[in-house]
């Protein structure tokens, strides 16, 4: 008997594997430093904005994000006709995917690179095709090298999640005048606002001098609002027009949308944060590097930490014993990392905890 059949591509795509529950001893704190939320939460004043909407939840959203959008435009200088809201960034991506991929076309990611974006990209029947990484790091040369005629998009986090690296702008720039101009660049910023670095630029410039390149940003991070879904895209008119075509008319909830207008004009939310995340990144890179692990050079909200392979030291057996003391990091088996683990940087307690639960892990006790 026949019965439905997926389209071609979605049975290649990866079953979803959620990460363990993690089961503390009793009596010990849980800090789940596994998703590189936020640990301030949002700011006050846009939960105040989300609970004032309480009373007005029969009437549909604006569809267009118009509120949302201006908001964006002032905070980064942009026009809001060239804004799109979304779902999470997660729906931006797989808008644009489902914009421009189809049957036999190929998108380029990278080794390590989030992966939001091979889903996207198979679930519009394309393939991915993967570039290697050098340290850990996004290789313009090699992304060029996995060029071919069929390939229509380019998927790069900047900085990239789960490693936390990223590539200067000079680099983003070589990167776009190498590739064919019928590629489109995807550039997503999730963590630009935890970024120091006067090398790096988010993807605005590029965006606004080409017809080929988008950058998306969220505010599931600095922002503090995950549990809402909220992301957005700035792009040339041209794409904003299709991608506009296929977005669902109320895509964004109003209490989202109110709660992110009110969270990006709370810069002080925004730079305690930043302060504070780029503290604590340099003090846990110092301190799990004198401990004798291997910390990849961060510019994110999290940290890279690479175990030894000997059997007693490695990834797996360091996440059992930091979930045991309520330490909640994150396994990259399914980022092709086995060998190490990712930790959201956290408050001061959480970060000293960490420190001192790898110094006991690795002295066997
Ligand atoms: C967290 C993250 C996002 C944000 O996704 P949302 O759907 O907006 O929550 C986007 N890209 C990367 C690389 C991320 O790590």
């Amino acid at each position: 008997m026949s019965r439905p059949v997926p389209n071609p591509g979605i049975l290649d795509i990866a079953p979803y594997t959620p990460g363990k529950s993690p089961v503390a001893e009793p009596g010990r704190k849980v800090f789940k430093l596994s998703a590189n939320e936020t640990p301030f939460g949002p700011s006050p004043k846009a939960i105040a904005a989300y609970k004032d909407v309480a009373g007005h939840l029969e009437d549909y959203p604006e569809g267009s994000s118009r509120v949302l959008r201006e908001a964006i435009g002032r905070a980064f200088g942009l026009d809001p006709d060239r804004i799109i809201c979304g779902a999470g960034s997660d729906e931006i991506l797989n808008l644009l995917a489902h914009t421009y991929l189809d049957h036999g076309d190929e998108a380029i990611s990278t080794t390590h690179g989030f992966l939001v974006y091979p889903i996207a990209t198979l679930a519009n029947g394309a393939k991915n095709v993967v570039a290697p990484e050098t340290d850990f790091t996004a290789d313009v040369d090699a992304i060029l090298k996995a060029v071919s005629p069929r390939t229509k998009l380019v998927w790069l986090a900047n900085p990239n999640n789960p490693t936390g690296t990223y590539l200067p702008f000079d680099e983003i720039k070589r990167l776009r005048a190498g590739l064919p101009s019928n590629v489109l660049l995807v550039l997503d910023a999730a963590y630009c606002d935890y970024v120091s670095r006067n090398d790096y630029e988010m993807g605005i410039e590029l965006v606004a001098t080409t017809e080929n390149t988008v950058m998306t940003h969220t505010f599931s991070k600095i922002h503090g609002l995950a549990a809402l879904r909220v992301g957005w895209m700035f792009g040339p008119p041209h794409i904003v027009d299709a991608v506009s075509r296929i977005r669902g008319p109320f895509n964004v909830s109003t209490p989202a949308m109110l709660a992110a207008v009110a969270a990006i004009e709370d810069t002080a939310h925004q730079q305690m944060s930043k302060t504070h995340t780029e503290k604590w990144r340099n003090w846990l890179t110092e301190q799990i590097t004198s401990l004798g692990l291997k910390v990849t050079p961060s510019v994110a909200n999290f940290v890279l930490i690479h175990f030894p392979l000997e059997k007693g030291r490695t990834a797996a057996e360091a996440d059992a014993f930091l979930t045991k003391r309520g330490l909640v990091l994150r396994g990259l088996n399914n980022y092709g990392l086995p060998h190490a683990l990712r930790m959201t940087i956290g408050t001061e307690e959480a970060n000293r905890l960490v420190v001192d639960g790898l110094r006991d892990f690795l002295a066997g006790k």
